[in-house]
């Protein structure tokens, strides 16, 4: 790398990667700091440095994780248990730090943000479970997408959640972080306030992550009031019947979200074909997102990964936080579905923590693809042998990234 920050340096690499196009073979690319000069072409001034092991990809982009639970060590509870009584472990975990959270949670959101900068990951589509305090994010280098999470079961809290979107959604823009709505789920939030905040979304044009689809528990609930998920709520004290109103069904959801101006579903693990068959009628504007390791550690039932990708939904891949996952290490997540789903051209992979997940958080226009202008975050991986082009995805999978500068 130059001395001088503010040089141009191009870059020579076995293989350029800029995911819109074809992959360049002994491609050039030029950035400087902060941006890409050029694709294709050396723009420096001087020898392009040569990486002839090296494929250069766009950095990766998380769609979904929660930041606050980074500090937690490994997932609670054991491989394979019931959602439902994972929940009450996520909430205790908080619970224990009594008055003392806030204070820690810029801790864990930092030691986060260097874990996913550590690995490649250039921006986080991140779910935040108060408001935002700004230093949280200030120091990062990787792009943060804040989604406030909304919580609140009781219509009567509809007013004030929708207020606090609005909060959010201004305090971010004054601060120059891109702002994102998160109503929970089905079971802890109102069905009005999912109308409103896909309402609010088409208006202020912001991303809205909704975790939908989950589990069949949380379908037995929508549907029946039946379950696990009952069981929970009154245990929890905070349950009634409006919501959502017996009888719902993940469609009413994807109805109400189509609304928005992008929605993130996220997990989509038991959606059905005809609800597949209604996002792939929206034009690109509703994204799965699949959490491979969390999916894995709940022991679910097989993604609908392949209907997806057959019916041109859009998919991205998450980490989801550490009380479900080992680590945000957003690439394990690639192969673990790509081991999980041989079936799949691994190219789709490398789209989906690219540019998918970054069409999905709003913030295309900076990162997903290799093109002038665009961020020189950029990721490269260290090839063990020469590939030819129908070789070279599959290396990509076997190999790990870094990030380039
Ligand atoms: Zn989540």
């Amino acid at each position: 790398m130059s001395n001088d920050a503010s040089k141009p340096v191009c870059y020579q690499a076995a293989w350029i990667v800029p995911v819109s196009s074809p992959p360049i073979a002994g491609g050039l690319i030029t950035v400087d700091q902060n941006q890409i000069l050029a694709v294709g072409e050396n723009l420096s001034g001087t020898a392009p440095v040569e990486l002839p092991d090296s494929v250069i990809t766009p950095g990766l982009v998380n769609a979904h994780t929660h930041l606050e639970f980074s500090g937690i060590e490994k997932p609670l509870g054991e491989q394979g248990m019931e959602f439902t009584q994972w929940i009450p472990k996520a909430v205790g975990y908080r619970r224990g730090f009594e008055g003392q959270w806030i204070k820690n949670r810029s801790q864990f959101i930092s030691k986060g943000l260097e874990e996913s900068s550590n690995a490649s990951v250039v921006a986080v589509g991140e779910i935040s479970t108060s408001p935002v305090q700004v230093s949280d994010y200030q120091d990062s280098l990787a792009q943060v997408v804040s989604f406030l999470e909304l919580i609140g079961r009781d219509p009567n809290q509809t007013e004030e959640l929708i207020e606090a979107a609005e909060q959010h959604i201004h305090q971010c823009r004054e601060a120059n972080i891109v702002p994102g709505i998160s109503p929970h789920a089905p079971y802890s939030v109102h069905p009005e306030t999912v109308q409103q905040i896909a309402l609010l979304s088409q208006k202020h044009q912001f991303p809205v992550a909704m975790h939908l689809a989950e589990s069949k528990a949380e379908l037995q609930f929508i549907e029946k009031h039946e379950g696990p998920f009952r069981e929970m709520l009154e245990q929890f004290g905070v349950w009634n019947d409006l919501a959502p109103p017996k009888g719902t069904q993940i469609l009413d959801y994807l109805k109400w979200l189509s609304k928005s101006h992008h929605t993130l579903v996220i997990h989509g693990n038991y959606l059905s074909e005809k609800e597949i068959g209604f996002l792939a009628e929206q034009q690109g504007r509703m994204t799965v997102v699949y959490c491979p390791r969390t999916h894995a550690f709940f022991g679910h039932d097989r993604h609908p990964l392949p209907q997806l990708l057959k019916y041109q939904v859009p998919v991205a891949i998450g980490t989801d936080s550490r009380a479900s996952t080992p680590n945000l290490d957003l690439w394990q997540d690639v192969q673990t579905a790509a081991l999980a789903f041989m079936g799949i051209a691994p190219q789709y992979f490398l789209e989906m923590v690219t540019i998918n997940a970054a069409k999905a958080l709003g913030i295309e226009n900076r990162f997903g693809t290799l093109a002038a202008g665009k961020s020189s975050a950029c990721s490269q991986f260290q090839l063990q042998k020469t590939v030819t082009e129908s070789e070279l995805f599959e290396a990509l999978i076997q190999s790990q990234p870094r990030p380039l500068l």
